[in-house]
């Protein structure tokens, strides 16, 4: 991989290990609606952006209940659960790490924006990000145009940054930005899925800063 100047980490999934929760509180939305629960595997066979073609694969019908009724009543109960999320372990040594060798990173997530500077804080993360690239929109929506705006901001050369990603999106976003992307599997697709998408695909954020010549 070239050299790299920018870093940008996906937030879930990525540095926030909340995939199990995700299923975990959709389950609680399928339970009340007395719709079957998903495991864990359906969970990342069916999730991908745009979030309205997955809750069609989970079998809602919006006849019934809205997309946005049903998007803001799975929002409300992430966010009353939110705590029960970690960083992966290696989160924290790795965020040092790229820090300590003085390059930049910051985040780049498909979640809601003003949600995601309240999560960085709560984890104490606010020290290590040059910024923090959230959607405008209530639900998780593409983000290319967020990584545009933030390459264009950092005047940096799009070959010499890198998005760390879970998704099949990440690479999608990489690839019509010009980014080099690694990706890391958190729970949110399979890995099996990740693997063809012709991007590195690696066990851990430490494993990526190895990978990039920063271990
Ligand atoms: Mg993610």
């Amino acid at each position: 991989m070239k050299n790299i100047d920018h870093i940008f980490w996906d937030w879930n999934g990525t540095l926030l290990n909340d995939a199990w929760l995700c299923c975990d509180v959709m389950n609680g939305i399928l339970r009340e609606r007395e719709m079957p629960e998903m495991s864990m595997e359906r969970y990342a066979e069916i999730f991908d952006f745009p979030i309205i073609e997955y809750y069609k694969r989970i079998g809602f019908d919006f006849e019934k209940e809205s997309f946005k009724k049903l998007g803001l009543a799975f929002i409300d109960a992430y966010e009353q659960r939110r705590a029960e999320a970690s960083l992966f372990e290696d989160v924290l040594v790795a965020l040092d790490q790229v820090k300590a060798l003085g390059l930049g990173q910051s985040i780049l997530s498909a979640y809601k924006h003003d949600t995601l500077v309240r999560l960085v804080d709560e984890h104490g993360l606010n020290d290590y990000f040059h910024d923090l690239h959230g959607h405008h929109h209530i639900y998780p929506a593409d983000k290319a145009p967020q990584g545009k705006l933030a390459l264009e901001n950092l005047g940096v050369d799009p070959s010499r940054t890198v998005l760390i990603g879970d998704t099949v999106h990440d690479a999608e976003v990489a690839e019509e930005l010009g980014m080099q992307c690694i990706i890391i599997p958190g729970g949110n697709h399979p890995e099996s899925k990740l693997r063809g998408l012709g991007h590195p695909v690696v066990t851990s954020r430490m494993e990526a800063l190895g990978l990039l010549g920063l271990g």
